[in-house]
């Protein structure tokens, strides 16, 4: 068990079209995947660098999340994810642990994922998601 990588790390962004320029000007690739998250009132470009990528998380509403991040801390790094090979195994290691969980139980994330997201407040001030791949 333990983490397998690194999945993405999540940039909000006032302006996923600004955004996009700069972050494919800054690392020399493209954005592969433009996806409309609805129930979280963002849309994100996936930008791959090696086997990780960046996800630049635009708000499409005000009262998105990312929105309310912006809003408090401006533009910045939003989460970190890393991919897990247990979604449910790593959630029950986390909470006997002492991490405070945000999702007990993993649910349905962009892509094919199962995802779940950790409390920043014990993760030195990061908020964590992990994902799982459905096979
Ligand atoms: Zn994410």
């Amino acid at each position: 068990m333990g983490f397998l990588k690194i999945s993405h790390i999540a940039i909000a962004v006032e302006n996923l079209e600004v955004a996009k320029k700069a972050f494919e000007a800054l690392t020399g690739n493209k954005v592969e995947v433009v996806e409309d998250v609805p129930d979280q009132r963002v849309c994100v470009g996936m930008l791959p660098v090696g086997e990780s990528r960046l996800e630049l998380a635009g708000p499409t509403d005000p009262s998105s999340t990312i929105a309310k991040f912006i809003e408090k801390r401006g533009e910045g790094v939003h989460h970190i994810c890393f991919e897990v090979e247990d979604i449910k195994a790593e959630l029950t290691r986390l909470k006997s642990a002492g991490f405070q969980l945000i999702d007990e139980q993993p649910r349905l994330g962009a892509d094919g994922h199962l995802i779940a997201f950790i409390h920043p407040r014990t993760t030195g001030g990061v908020l964590v998601e992990l994902s799982e791949k459905m096979k």
